[in-house]
């Protein structure tokens, strides 16, 4: 984490803080009695699909977890679930994530309900879906591993939201602070507002059909956007010395032509009023693999049993 010598607001660098996260989880899968074992399903040739499964095999791989690919043309559902329904039973694989979004001539939802839930590292089988909405107190999950997984990207927005309370109100607690979410989406929004309900936050989620969404963002002590709208928030939408999480990534191209990652928060301006700031890249993209790769530690340490 930074201070960036224009902006008031710190900086909160994902990059630093998924490598350290990354560096616990590779202590843990070295007590493991066997490295565990991710696949990883490609439908498609997405190039950026691509990119991302290459770099989460590397870094899967950097961090003692053995980790491979399938890859299936977009015409090939049925022998997708049949792959699915193999790599279930097998019992030396502990977790299947199927890389998204998924072409869409295909059934997202029925892909996602074949994977065990018990091998589902995204966390979002109805299984697992249903066990974070019906759960009490969030210690009661984390203290005990993973009896279930909890979705990655709302996994690394509470992370870095702690990380931010820590160093800007010294403490870590969330507790009756309002928390304003945009974006609604079964991935990220609806996972993200039940670790904040766990949290004991006053939220609101806005979405497409909110009206005056700035009335809702003014009051906002911690706000996360993931509409996937750049510029959607700017700085008269924000409270002063609120906490900013923006998970907003689309690729733009500059006057070069260059394709440049952009998030949904005007990051110049708003740095310059909130207390704390994930730039985009390198702020909830990093934290999203890094609990990726935590989740599927935790799943093996649940089934280690399993030779
Ligand atoms: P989605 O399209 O499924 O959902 C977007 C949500 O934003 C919807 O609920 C919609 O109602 C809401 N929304 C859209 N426009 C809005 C507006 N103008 N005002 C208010 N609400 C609006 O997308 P998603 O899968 O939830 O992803 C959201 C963004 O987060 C995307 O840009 C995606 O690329 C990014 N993302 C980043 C990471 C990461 O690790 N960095 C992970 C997942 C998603």
């Amino acid at each position: 984490m930074s201070l960036n010598s224009s902006s008031k607001a710190f900086i909160l660098d994902g990059k630093q803080i998924a490598s350290d996260l990354n560096t616990n989880t590779k202590k843990s899968t070295s007590l493991l009695s066997r490295p565990p074992k991710l696949v990883i399903i490609q439908v498609g040739g997405n190039e950026d699909s691509s990119k991302y499964i290459n770099s989460k095999l590397k870094l899967a791989e950097s961090l003692g977890i053995e980790a491979i690919k399938y890859t299936f043309d977009e015409d090939q559902e049925l022998k997708v679930l049949e792959k699915i329904y193999e790599l279930n039973e097998d019992k030396s694989v502990d977790a299947i994530l199927p890389q998204l979004p998924l072409p869409a001539s295909f059934d997202e939802k029925r892909l996602i309900n074949s994977i065990s839930s018990e091998k589902d590292c995204d966390g979002l089988h109805p299984v697992n879906v249903a066990k974070l909405n019906l759960l009490s107190k969030l210690e009661d999950h984390l203290s005990v591993g993973a009896d279930f997984p909890i979705p990655v990207t709302a996994r690394g927005i509470l992370h870095l939201i702690k990380i931010a309370l820590e160093k800007t109100r010294n403490t870590k607690s969330l507790e009756g602070l309002n928390v304003v979410i945009v974006g609604r989406s079964e991935l990220v929004g609806k996972p993200t507002a039940a670790l904040m309900l766990l949290e004991n936050a006053t939220l609101t989620v806005c979405h497409s059909k909110t009206k005056d969404l700035q009335s809702h963002t003014k009051n906002a002590d911690i706000l996360i956007s993931a509409a996937g709208c750049p510029g959607l928030i700017n700085s008269k939408m924000i409270k002063s010395d609120s906490i900013l999480i923006d998970v907003g990534l689309t690729y733009l191209a500059d006057t070069n032509g260059v394709y440049k990652a952009v998030g949904d928060i005007l990051f110049e301006e708003c740095s310059l009023i909130a207390s704390a700031i994930t730039p985009v890249p390198g702020g909830v993209g990093p934290l999203t693999v890094a609990m990726l790769m935590d989740n599927v530690l935790k799943i093996a340490e649940v089934r280690k049993e399993v030779k």
